[in-house]
């Protein structure tokens, strides 16, 4: 089963803030709200653990623009 990822950004252009989710890892996933794309570029490694660091792209609702964030 697919892992949903939250998010909550703001546009880079317009500061709307945007809320949706992404989809990390195969299978089903059921999106809400702003469907985000998601892009894993690598690992991080801390005291908390593994963790995945990814880019997340969407496309603003208000203003079309195309954001791009690191998480
Ligand atoms: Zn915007």
């Amino acid at each position: 089963m697919a892992e949903s990822i939250k998010l909550k950004v703001s546009c880079h252009a317009c500061g709307y803030v945007i809320e949706g989710t992404a989809k990390y890892g195969p299978g089903h996933y059921v999106p809400e709200g702003v469907p985000f794309e998601f892009i894993a570029i690598g690992k991080t490694v801390s005291e908390k653990g593994r963790r995945v660091k990814a880019e997340a792209i969407c496309v603003c609702p208000k203003c079309q623009v195309r954001n791009k964030y690191i998480i």
